[in-house]
């Protein structure tokens, strides 16, 4: 009786042990029917996340067919990318339901996109509030500002840097006065105004980069545009820090 009870603790403990070990799953939605330029960053960005996952043992799926966003397909992945593209209506209540009960989300650029004619209220409140305001034109790089240096986000960051060319967006009102959004990264104000043909001025005095809704597992980053956005080994660590959080994070 005792062996027997010895055998099954170490098989079951065996099984925990496995389960432990199965790599993390990521499932990259991009859509290749966007502006051109969303296309060339989705494209970069899954061979980079790719390769992320070899280097930190995560396994990645992609897919463009937004029918795999339903509860069932959800329950093998710890994190949910959108690399380019929002959701149809059909699709919006499994993702709640699934950040709702502890899922993961990263979404880069468009992603976050809503304006006043939005009717997905959850997602607005879910990234902080704010309809897209302005963006700048042409996409330039900006010198970018860190808000959370201790943040497992930011580390190794150095408190300002310049990102590579991307096309900016500035958001009304900013997710910094929602008390649940955490702001990791700024764009700093001393460079407006920015752009050319479209302006960030001081009309947005406060332009989150980064952030996170502290009630979530889930991390924004406002860079997605073009094919310059890998170019920078300090951004960079701000993507893999990212990802490497949030596979981690309860
Ligand atoms: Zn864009």
């Amino acid at each position: 009786m005792k062996l027997l009870a010895v055998i099954l603790a170490t098989l079951l403990g065996g099984f925990s042990l496995l389960a432990e070990e199965a790599p993390s799953r990521v499932l990259l939605f991009f859509s290749l029917n966007v502006e051109a330029d969303h296309v060339l960053f989705a494209t970069q960005a899954m061979q980079y996340l790719a390769e992320l996952g070899d280097r930190q043992g995560f396994r990645v799926d992609a897919t463009s067919n937004w029918l795999d966003m339903n509860e069932e397909n959800l329950k093998q992945y710890r994190l949910v990318v959108w690399l380019n593209a929002i959701p149809p209506a059909a699709q919006q209540t499994a993702f709640e339901r699934y950040m709702e009960s502890g899922g993961g989300w990263l979404g880069f650029h468009v992603a976050a996109y809503n304006d006043r004619n939005s009717r997905w209220t959850w997602f607005r409140k879910f990234i902080g509030g704010g309809v897209f305001g302005i963006n700048n034109w042409p996409p330039l790089p900006a010198t970018l500002k860190v808000d959370d240096p201790a943040s497992p986000v930011t580390q190794g960051v150095p408190p300002s840097f310049v990102a590579p060319v991307n096309e900016w967006y500035s958001w009304r009102p900013s997710p910094r006065s929602d008390p649940d959004i955490r702001v990791l990264v700024t764009l700093d104000p001393v460079q407006y105004p920015l752009g050319i043909k479209s302006l960030i001025t001081d009309r947005d005095p406060d332009v989150p980069v980064v952030w996170t809704n502290t009630r979530y597992r889930m991390l924004y980053f406002n860079m997605g545009h073009g094919e310059k956005i890998f170019s920078s080994s300090t951004q960079n660590r701000l993507f893999e820090n990212g990802v490497s959080w949030l596979l981690r994070r309860q």
